[in-house]
């Protein structure tokens, strides 16, 4: 499963959406809360009684690093180095992702981790066959 054509229906309507800038997950009927990426059922009480929902894109960087082995894949392999993050969304979801706005050397991430947690907003970046998540901070 290569393409977006080929991916079961949840993780085809997250890239779908992703390719648009859009953020895609589930809301949970049973509980309420999101779970994201988007899966069939609730990763939080295991209904599978979820409803696909636009997330603001919103989030806060908690921890970042560089990545000096990036992901096994041309696509990331291309971008590194890139600096990588853990965020949680205004949503509530906490995820990892590669953060833009910062450069992936020493005394940049040191400078980032005194600021504390900053706030960072999602953006599509457009690879050859699928579109990455990243999330910008405001230098
Ligand atoms: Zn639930």
């Amino acid at each position: 499963m290569n393409t977006i054509q080929e991916q079961p229906s949840a993780i085809r309507s997250y890239y779908e959406a992703l390719a648009k800038g859009k953020l895609l997950a589930v809301t949970c009927k049973a509980c309420g809360k999101h779970t994201f990426p988007p899966t069939g059922c609730c990763e939080h009480c295991g209904s599978w009684d979820v409803e696909e929902a636009d997330l603001s894109g919103e989030a806060t960087l908690l921890f970042a690093t560089h990545n000096l082995t990036p992901a096994c894949h041309p696509r990331f392999e291309s971008m590194a180095p890139y600096v990588y993050g853990h965020l949680k969304l205004k949503e509530g979801p906490i995820f990892q992702a590669i953060i833009l706005g910062i450069e992936p050397k020493p005394a940049a991430l040191r400078e980032l981790f005194e600021r504390g947690p900053v706030p960072a907003k999602a953006e599509t970046l457009q690879t050859d066959d699928l579109p990455v998540l990243a999330f910008r901070i405001a230098g």
